[in-house]
């Protein structure tokens, strides 16, 4: 199928354009990019005039849990034990949908348990299920009984981290998650203490590296966050400066050490807005000047929205770029490329993904309104294309009534 979008106010991925565009898209990739002109449509595109809508990348969640429900409250370790697998399945179909629908056309599926991460990513490129492209972790690695051990891998030692790379690596994952720090959802594990020592950290990420898999290390507290910048893991989530014994430990020299390595940050703002903030009032806004303070250092940050935890839904990364935007202080440029350009980069795939770029995958979305002067627009996506395929189509009858 071929199509061309015009559009007066492009997004491309780092910028707005405001001027005539036609984007011609043919197969799944972005073919040209050439100012308008009415000449007519000879080549019997499916002409989809986005005037007075943005055209932007597909959007990049770095950081889902595909097969849990927000609303499936309480300590995870007490009611994954008793669901069924198939339930995990049928509620990552569900939550692929919302991705979908919310303009997100790849994620990083953080942490699933068993296969059912593998299942999911092959029905959807199977085309049998509706969704993201997913790039998958497969099973985080963890010590027995820490950090989301129900459904991770336990690895005690720096063979047992070896050998759960590898067999993470012969799983075909696409990256490699692990838990330097414990967690919330894992009441027993120490989220302001270190589960690994560095130079365990140090082996994995060596391994890793051998397998040519990103690392994405969960990390709460600290000394965590130290271990994994001195071992040069590729994107650290959630990144809260928890002290050892309470309150905040936030290092400026590390802070400046994430900025000079080009270590991504997932704050994972709408679970710390929604959830921590009532939660641990005293401090959250300590956490959230520390964030300010790493935004001026020059720290790159990721949209990740750890959809699937409580209270974060499958729709809520234009939540999260809004945060970004509105309470850390990015420009809206610099918000939408963490959820774009910056993203695809993070994970290995700025070649093909993040940005409307010709000869890239045909990954667009088109929001309602101007994107440029208010950042909430992202949250009203009329339209989906996927690979070089409309999968979203709110908008079709308002676009293709005035075919020309
Ligand atoms: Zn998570």
């Amino acid at each position: 199928m071929k199509y061309k979008i015009i559009t007066n106010n492009l997004f491309d991925g780092h910028n707005f354009h405001k001027r005539s565009l036609e984007i011609t898209i043919n197969g799944n990739k972005v073919e040209k990019i050439q100012p308008y002109h009415e000449t007519g449509n000879n080549d019997k595109a499916q002409i989809i005039d986005a005037r007075g809508d943005t055209v932007l990348p597909g959007l990049i969640d770095t950081h889902v849990h595909v097969t849990m429900n927000p609303d499936d409250v309480g300590r995870w370790d007490d009611w994954i034990k008793e669901e069924r697998k198939e339930i995990l399945i049928l509620k990552g179909m569900a939550n692929a949908l919302s991705l979908i629908n919310s303009g997100v056309t790849t994620v990083l599926e953080c942490g699933a348990c068993s296969d059912t991460g593998f299942i999911l990513r092959e029905a959807i490129n199977r085309g049998i299920v509706k969704g993201p492209r997913m790039l998958i972790s497969g099973n985080p690695i963890t010590i027995t009984g820490g950090h989301c051990h129900y459904m991770g891998i336990e690895a005690d030692n720096e063979d047992e981290i070896r050998k759960a790379v590898r067999h993470l690596n012969k799983q075909e994952v696409d990256f490699i998650k692990f838990m330097p720090t414990g967690g919330s959802l894992t009441p027993q594990s120490n989220r302001r203490g270190v589960q690994y020592s560095l130079s365990e950290v140090e082996v994995l990420v060596e391994e890793a590296k051998r397998c040519q898999k990103k690392v994405v290390a969960h990390a709460l507290g600290t000394e965590g966050i130290v271990n994994s910048v001195k071992a040069g893991v590729d994107s650290i989530e959630h990144c809260a400066w928890l002290a050892p014994e309470d309150g905040y430990l936030f290092i400026e020299a590390v802070a400046e050490e994430i900025a000079d390595k080009g270590i991504f940050v997932t704050p994972t703002l709408p679970s710390a807005f929604r959830y921590t903030a009532r939660m641990a009032q005293a401090g959250f806004e300590e956490r959230i000047n520390n964030y300010k303070t790493m935004h001026s250092l020059g720290v790159k940050f990721l949209a990740g929205t750890d959809a699937g935890v409580p209270e974060v839904g499958f729709e809520d990364l234009a939540y999260s770029v809004q945060l970004l935007h509105e309470e850390i202080g990015l420009s809206i440029e610099e918000a939408i490329e963490t959820a774009t350009s910056n993203a695809a980069k993070a994970i290995g795939k700025e070649e093909e993904l993040g940005t409307v770029e010709v000869g890239k995958l045909a990954d667009l979305i088109i929001v309602k309104g101007d994107l440029s002067s208010d950042v909430n627009c992202l949250k009203q996506v009329k339209y989906v294309i996927k690979d070089g395929e409309r999968v979203v189509e709110k908008g079709r009858d308002a676009y293709e009534n005035q075919l020309h």
